[in-house]
């Protein structure tokens, strides 16, 4: 039996939910969705599951991950319910629940963690650097090595776990028996939407979402590619000049596209940047200065002025860590991953769907 949690209502809006309670279910919100579907329909039912308080129905439910936030919802409900903001909050608090270690739904509901998280950070940069005297070659030789190991340990040790518990709440206790041939086929679904989130061009307004959806796609190519010079091909300590341009393209696009996401939030005329949280203005706000400061660092490096101006790279760095460990596996970073994977769980429950 389903458990019933009264008081969901006021949890979501520590997720950022506003007023889903006015709604008063008459369907254009899903009507308008042009991803929902006959068999996948939403966003009402997922309203009237928050407004009831079916708590494990929404946790093993893959629907508020097949939401791209186009806000069109939003904007057409006569009731001014937020249908879209509500899809999102669901996004956060799922977020929290398939978190194993309960950072991420701290981080959500407090502000104060995510500072706190942050001045550690800081602090913590600054002692190891005097640990090692302020050696600047020493600094960011353990720099490059962080960057290695943060990728792999942050995977390892949070993401992995976290994606298996999703599995768990969506595909094995609601008991969906699929073959390992289901599976199979399943996964290529993973890696498409993971590159290219096609879903997203099946969005109304047509000119717009192509706009919107080239914007994500380049900044994913951008952030993936610049992750790839930096930690593998050594791009501050290399002399390649291939190896150097492509980081400075890559690192322009990053804060030159997160430059435009943040005006945009800043400025508020589309729906879905009418309620911005802070995890939403963390993820642009530190992915821009991760893609300027790189830029900077390795400007600085070219024309030999980086020793005098060392505090630049530890800009950088303490940007980097708080980057890797709160906001990639804690925070907003986690919906592209996370969205990714139900992508994939959807296919895997439609194909044994076709099956029976
Ligand atoms: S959220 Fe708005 S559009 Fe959707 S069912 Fe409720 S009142 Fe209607
Ligand atoms: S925000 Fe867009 S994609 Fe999400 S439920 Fe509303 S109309 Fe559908």
């Amino acid at each position: 039996m389903s458990h019933i949690n009264p008081n969901f209502a006021k949890e979501l809006e520590r997720y950022g939910a506003k007023d889903f309670n006015l709604c008063f279910n008459c369907g254009n919100c899903t009507a308008i969705c042009s991803l929902s579907t006959k068999d996948n329909s939403f966003p009402r039912e997922m309203i009237r599951f928050s407004a009831l308080g079916l708590e494990d129905d929404i946790k093993s439910s893959l629907k508020p991950w097949m939401c791209y936030y186009c806000g069109e919802c939003s904007t057409d409900c006569p009731r001014q319910a937020h249908p879209g903001e509500l899809m999102m909050s669901l996004r956060r608090w799922l977020t929290a629940k398939y978190d194993w270690t309960g950072l991420s739904g701290l981080l959500y509901k407090h502000l104060s963690a995510y500072i706190i998280g942050f001045l550690l950070v800081i602090v913590g940069l600054i002692v190891f650097a005097a640990k090692l005297d302020w050696n600047q070659e020493k600094i960011m030789h353990f720099g490059h090595l962080f960057e290695m190991f943060a990728i792999a340990g942050v995977f390892a040790i949070i993401l992995l776990p976290n994606i298996f518990r999703m599995w768990l709440y969506t595909i094995v206790r609601p008991k969906v028996k699929a073959t390992v041939k289901v599976y199979y086929k399943a996964f290529s679904e993973l890696l498409v939407h993971m590159f290219t989130q096609k879903r997203f061009l099946e969005c109304e307004k047509l000119q717009e979402t192509q706009i919107k959806w080239f914007e994500h796609f380049i900044l994913v190519i951008g952030y993936l590619s610049l992750l790839f010079t930096t930690v593998f091909l050594d791009w501050f300590g290399s002399e390649n000049m291939f190896i150097i341009a492509l980081g400075y393209v890559e690192s322009a696009i990053i804060f030159v596209v997160t430059f435009l996401f943040i005006l945009k939030r800043a400025k508020k005329t589309e729906a879905l940047h009418k309620f911005s949280q802070p995890s939403d203005w963390f993820f642009v706000i530190w992915l821009f200065l991760m893609g300027i400061t790189a830029f900077l660092v390795r400007l600085f490096i070219d024309i030999g002025i980086l020793q005098n101006n060392f505090w630049l790279y530890l800009v950088h760095i303490s940007v980097l860590v708080q980057w890797a460990i709160i906001i990639v596996p804690f925070g907003k970073w986690t919906h592209f991953l996370y969205r990714s994977f139900a992508m994939c769980f959807a296919r895997i429950l439609e194909l044994n769907d076709m099956k029976k």
